[in-house]
């Protein structure tokens, strides 16, 4: 018995492999991460565009993306929430669009000029979604964060997922060197959603998502903000998905410094950089800080793991790759002591009543303000991560927005200096915090991903109507709160 699998996307080109006939994979074990599967087909050799094909491609696609997780970072045992299974669903109805809202993994299917495209059957973009999942598994505090930069780290991190898933496959390194020896030009691995991408492109000409996103790329970090809220094809603007290129860029980067530094360039090189920068991303992003420089958080973080991990081994690598995108890391920065506090040095997850007290204060002692505290070891170095959660108004910004607020965090570490309690790193600045919360939500209104009046919870999923919004107005208690609901993994308006 064998099935047909695309092992990149539909649309990755001549040097990308062909469609293969293989065996399956097996189902994951119940002991660890896995999917509930509908609209199931006997296994069969089943041609590109049939229910049978699809069904097996988005599951061979979905099971491909965790091993890959796999591979770099070890068994993954649940998805957010401790749960073992999530729906995967292959043609969850009419739509160019893919989506995950921690109740599934949805796919979509949609004609345009004469074209069917079936988002389910890129490998790309199942693995995409599946990124989306793993990372929320491991940092499910990022899907509630109001800043830009981290909502497009996620966004980053699904295309790494989809980079890494297709590094993972033998054939794909082999024709990967042959097309690009060094990495260093355009290739169908860091190119992501081709076919995707096509559809759009002729549903809405222009659309900046009208181009695959690329990885092998030369922008350069700016503050989001100052970007433009939109722009043509495949340009960097101020939205999540274009602005996730930046991060993925220096993960390409860092796959081919890491790849270029080893004594032969053979696809087993290529996997073991592969391996082992997918190995300090998923570290990274299980300890990094959530700032609103998210970029060089994720940064400083990686290079944190490596040093601990390997002894700073990489850390050229590492540096070398986001200075290339004009983030500058300085990750030491991160862990130094940089003002002292009144108290004791805090042991555990307590602060002292003095400690606490002088560290509401120097955060400006909000009022609706909570601070939670967890103990933590940033790779070596014990700290209290406290972190400061406030509402900020947004009713400036949209008459529909009157009376709502959005949630900021602000952390700080707190570690030991002389014995004394210190602040480790920098400390937020309350206004910064406020113009990154509005900015943020400028760019969700900018991009009408914020579903006004009343909303039904997956009601794309069914197919009722089309809802490519991110967020919903819900009330909590009694005050009317901005709050996530998915990633809508393409970024074109409803219509
Ligand atoms: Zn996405």
């Amino acid at each position: 018995m064998a099935i047909n699998f695309i092992p990149n996307d539909p649309r990755a080109g001549a040097t990308a492999p062909a469609i293969r006939v293989k065996a399956k994979r097996p189902t994951r074990p119940a002991t660890r991460s896995g999917f509930i599967y509908s609209k199931t087909s006997p296994e069969t050799v089943s041609a590109p565009g049939t229910p049978a094909f699809l069904f097996w491609q988005a599951r061979e696609a979905g099971i491909a993306a965790v091993m890959a997780w796999e591979a770099s970072a070890g068994l993954h045992k649940a998805w957010q929430g401790n749960r073992k299974k999530l729906p995967l669903l292959q043609d969850a109805g009419q739509d160019l669009n893919a989506f995950y809202d921690r109740d599934s993994f949805s796919f979509f299917h949609q004609t345009v000029a004469g074209i069917t495209f079936f988002s389910g059957a890129s490998t790309d973009v199942v693995a995409h979604e599946v990124g989306h999942g793993l990372l929320d598994s491991i940092r499910p505090d990022f899907f509630d964060v109001n800043f830009l930069e981290v909502g497009a780290f996620h966004e980053a991190f699904g295309d790494c997922m989809a980079m890494l898933t297709a590094l993972n496959d033998l054939e794909t390194r082999k024709k990967l060197l042959a097309a690009a020896p060094t990495l260093r030009k355009r290739n169908f691995v860091e190119g992501t959603a081709e076919d995707l991408s096509k559809g759009i492109g002729l549903l809405i000409p222009g659309h900046n998502a009208a181009k695959p996103r690329r990885a092998f790329n030369t922008f350069k970090y700016q503050i989001p903000s100052t970007l433009p809220s939109d722009g043509g094809p495949g340009a960097l603007i101020n939205e999540v998905h274009s602005f996730g290129m930046i991060f993925t860029g220096c993960f390409w980067d860092l796959i081919a410094n890491l790849f270029n530094a080893s004594a032969q360039k053979t696809e087993a090189a290529l996997l073991t950089a592969a391996k082992l920068a997918g190995k300090l991303l998923i570290a990274g992003a299980k300890a990094a800080v959530v700032t609103p420089r998210f970029m060089q958080s994720m940064g400083r973080a990686m290079t944190l793991a490596d040093q601990s991990l390997h002894g700073g081994a990489n850390h050229d690598s590492i540096r070398q790759a986001f200075g290339r995108h004009n983030i500058l890391l300085g990750s030491n920065a991160m862990l130094a002591p940089s003002m002292a506090l009144a108290g004791a040095f805090p042991k555990r997850a307590t602060l002292t009543q003095a400690t606490r007290k002088d560290l509401l204060q120097r955060l400006g002692n909000v009022r609706g303000a909570k601070l939670t505290l967890a103990s933590a070891n940033m790779f070596g170095t014990p700290v209290v991560q406290a972190v400061q959660t406030r509402p900020i108004e947004l009713g400036k910004l949209h008459p529909q927005l009157k009376g709502v607020v959005a949630l900021a965090q602000e952390p700080v570490m707190v570690g030991e200096s002389g014995g004394r309690a210190a602040i480790m790193g920098a400390v937020p600045h309350a206004s910064d915090t406020d113009n990154e919360v509005r900015a943020f939500v400028e760019s969700l209104l900018a991009h009408r991903r914020i579903k006004m009046g009343k909303t039904t919870k997956g009601a794309a999923a069914t197919g009722a109507h089309r809802n490519h919004t991110t967020h919903i107005v819900k009330t909590v208690g009694s005050q009317k709160m901005l709050q996530r609901t998915s990633f809508q993994c393409i970024c074109h308006r409803s219509e």
